[in-house]
């Protein structure tokens, strides 16, 4: 009924809330792979793991990253055996990795995984990989070319950014289950995720960029900036680096031709008009998501404007 757009921090709060409003099973989520990185000897893929986290209610939400109270043994222990260890992996964190890593040795596509393991954390939602096909995002900067990772974790978003391109995606096709998602939903929503490096992604997978546009009219996206800024993480430097304005109106413009309404933050108001220009309704709620009655509230308006309820 509900398919939702993700990242792996601004949406899963709004996840919260919609989860609690219209129930998990009735939710689809599209998720970015293209941040996936192999952690010694592990697949993992940060963005799946932070939305079934979230939706099997064990999230750290201090990081939006992780298990809650999870122990770190395993990590510390390899660290002293000299293995990088690029993430900070948590033991019960590293168990449902380990678990990926060994169904897709045994040949099955990531999506199978995924359903696998959402059944065993007791995900009601359908979480959906946006391909089983590898899409790696790099980041082109003043410094060279390196992954997400390298760019965001490592070097904490400090090179200039040059440009962002997404290696595999011509190749890449949906995950099964995507395009119908798309299809048979009644409101299609872009949650508050970076729009280069979460969302980017998923839009720039062809077949999914053409049905998302084929059903623009129910596409409604939340933006994660507020005022001049990203409410966390890189996006703000991203945008900038591509040469998009940091405000909800770069926003607009990257996802014109592609959304029917935007949703901005009261304190952007003045910007309706602006956003019009882009041939997007303008629409306003508080964005600002602290805490879980400031989610299922979000979620409340944003289900109101798609006009679910
Ligand atoms: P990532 O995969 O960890 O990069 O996470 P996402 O792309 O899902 O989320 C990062 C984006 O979420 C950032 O651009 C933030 O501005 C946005 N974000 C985080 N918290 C909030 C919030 O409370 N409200 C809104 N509107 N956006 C948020």
């Amino acid at each position: 009924m509900l398919t939702v757009l993700s990242g792996g921090t601004g949406t899963p709060k709004l996840l919260q809330g919609l989860a609690r409003l219209v129930g998990m099973g009735k939710i689809s989520v599209i998720v970015n792979t293209a941040e996936d990185v192999e952690v010694s000897g592990l697949k993992v893929t940060p963005d799946l793991d932070t939305v079934m986290y979230t939706l099997a209610g064990i999230v750290n939400e201090e990081t939006w990253y992780g298990i809650r109270g999870d122990t770190f043994t395993c990590h510390e222990m390899l660290k002293q055996l000299g293995e990088p260890e690029l993430l900070r992996i948590g033991d019960r964190d590293r168990a449902v990795k380990l678990r990926r890593t060994l169904g897709l040795k045994q040949g099955k596509p990531l999506s199978e995984v995924t359903q696998e393991l959402c059944e065993q954390l007791g995900v009601r939602a359908s979480v959906l990989p946006m391909s089983d096909d590898r899409v790696q995002t790099r980041v082109d900067t003043e410094a060279g070319t390196m992954q997400f990772h390298e760019f965001w974790v490592r070097r904490r978003a400090a090179d200039k950014v040059k440009d962002v391109s997404f290696e595999g995606v011509e190749e890449a096709k949906p995950a099964p289950g995507v395009l119908e998602a798309i299809k048979t939903a009644k409101a299609i929503i872009i949650g508050p995720s970076n729009p280069v490096t979460s969302i980017g992604p998923i839009l720039a997978i062809e077949d999914i960029r053409e049905e998302i546009i084929r059903n623009r009219e129910r596409v409604v996206a939340v933006s994660p900036i507020v005022g001049s800024a990203a409410v966390s993480g890189p996006a703000g430097e991203l945008m900038r680096g591509l040469g998009y304005r940091v405000n909800p109106l770069g926003v607009a413009k990257m996802y014109r031709g592609i959304i029917g309404t935007l949703v901005l933050d009261w304190s952007d108001r003045g910007r309706a008009r602006a956003v019009e220009e882009f041939g997007i309704n303008a629409a306003f709620a508080d964005l600002l998501m602290p805490n879980i009655a400031s989610r299922v509230r979000l979620a409340r308006e944003v289900l109101g404007i798609a006009r679910i309820r």
